[in-house]
């Protein structure tokens, strides 16, 4: 058989643990098989990060912005406790999504990936539910502190011009907390037109919710914002026979739980965190959750939305085969392939990415799959739990089916 060809690279960000060790086995037995694979490969393992004092970070990020697609392998974000346990690393090094992320200036949106094997807990949700979340600012970005004794706190604002403006926060009597916010108006625009943008790419509905009962101002400013952006997308969703609403996060919730799915809820980012974790969850599994970083430049950067699964490598690590859910990077990959194809005009690769998530839905339906899943079937339904490896060589053969079909 005659590998399909690539003309444009994707950009490769290797990754960490056992998603590394994924990483490796997808590409040698579902893609490389396959596919004349064309990528540009930037190794963001920690220790790798480490050595180029997080440069290959950014110049992964660049070269997304360059190239256009890029699909991430999960890496390990370092905290107090992964500095003991790499005592080489020269810093704590930031997250590389969030250096990816304010590089590329996106929004991410998750879905999860949907098989009738396995049942949501929202009986309801026939369709997926893709989370559109608000990447940068609010709490995530905040200041804040704690005072001890009575007294006034004030927010000030000095502008360049020489302006200031002024309000108190409050007066208390005893000890308080504080914390200080902010969004940019740059920021929400860009949020919007992806949402907009990534509700026309795949024809679906575009909720947004925030709270501009309670933060008059401050959510009051995000509602504004969408509306007029919306004003640019408005013939388009029209024609599509597709709507925009906004409505307040509580009464939000209550419809999402309500409705058969299948559309786009934008949320603030606190809200895109907290509701991505619920919605994956009553899905299923983190482990079978879709993530992409849209960016306004039009750029694409796919991931698995689940971490290196620590827990599972420390096995791995010991002679264990694991168990790990694979499906999530292979999507990663899938996606990856199918947007290079469709910009490069490539159907052949298109379809080789559509095949890739056939195949693996195919050998999931069939009762096949890895550890995580087993538990969530539908009681009476034949199920065989296999490592990854297993998983991976079954997938594998459907794939060649399909293809040779
Ligand atoms: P995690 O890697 O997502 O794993 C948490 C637990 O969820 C696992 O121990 C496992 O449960 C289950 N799980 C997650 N993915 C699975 C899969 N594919 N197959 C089967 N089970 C799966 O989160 P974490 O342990 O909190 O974080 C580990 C590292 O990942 C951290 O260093 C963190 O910085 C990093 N991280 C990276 C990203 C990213 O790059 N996008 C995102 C999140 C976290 P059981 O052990 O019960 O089987
Ligand atoms: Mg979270």
């Amino acid at each position: 058989m005659n590998k399909i060809p690539m003309t444009t690279p994707l950009v490769e960000m290797d990754g960490d643990e056992m998603t590394r060790v994924l990483w490796r086995m997808i590409k040698d037995e579902l893609i490389k098989p396959f596919v004349d694979l064309k990528t540009e490969y930037y190794d963001l393992g920690l220790l790798h990060r480490n050595e180029t004092g997080d440069q290959v970070t950014v110049n992964a990020a660049n070269a997304t912005k360059q190239y256009g697609v890029a699909v991430k392998c999960a890496t390990i974000t370092p905290n107090k406790q992964r500095m003991e346990e790499y005592p080489q690393l020269k810093k704590m090094w930031k997250s590389p999504n969030g250096t990816i992320r304010s590089i590329l200036d996106g929004t991410i949106f998750r879905a999860p990936i949907l098989v009738n094997v396995i049942k949501p807990v929202v009986k309801n949700w026939t369709k997926p539910i893709t989370i559109a979340r608000h990447a940068y600012g609010d709490v995530y970005k905040s200041v804040d502190f704690k005072t001890e004794e009575p007294g006034e706190c004030t927010m000030t604002f000095k502008g360049v011009s020489g302006s200031v403006k002024t309000v108190i926060v409050k007066k208390v009597a005893g000890p308080a907390v504080w914390q200080g916010a902010h969004n940019k108006e740059r920021s929400i625009r860009s949020f919007a037109h992806a949402c907009f943008h990534f509700a026309v790419n795949t024809r679906q509905d575009l909720w947004f919710s925030t709270k501009d009962t309670i933060a008059k101002v401050y959510d009051g400013f995000f509602k504004e914002v969408f509306e007029d952006v919306f004003e640019e997308y408005k013939a388009q969703f029209k024609k599509l026979g597709l709507t925009y609403f906004y409505t307040l996060i509580d009464d939000a919730v209550a419809r999402v739980i309500r409705s058969e799915g299948g559309f786009i809820w934008a949320c603030k980012n606190y809200d895109g965190d907290v509701m991505s974790d619920m919605v994956s969850t009553a899905f299923g599994s983190l482990a079978m959750m879709t993530s992409v970083l849209v960016s306004p430049g039009g750029q694409y950067e796919y991931e698995a939305a689940h971490g290196t699964v620590t827990r599972h490598y420390r096995r791995y690590l010991e002679g264990d085969e694991t168990s790990t859910n694979p499906v999530a990077t292979i999507f990663a990959w899938s996606g990856a392939l199918k947007k290079r194809g469709e910009l490069d005009r490539s159907t052949a690769l298109e379809k080789f990415g559509g095949a890739l998530e056939r195949a693996s839905l195919d050998t999931l339906e069939a009762g096949m799959m890895t550890r995580d899943l087993v538990g969530l079937v539908e009681k009476g339904a034949a199920v065989h739990s296999l490592t990854s490896k297993e998983f991976i060589c079954a997938i594998r053969k459907r794939l060649e089916t399909l293809l040779n079909g």
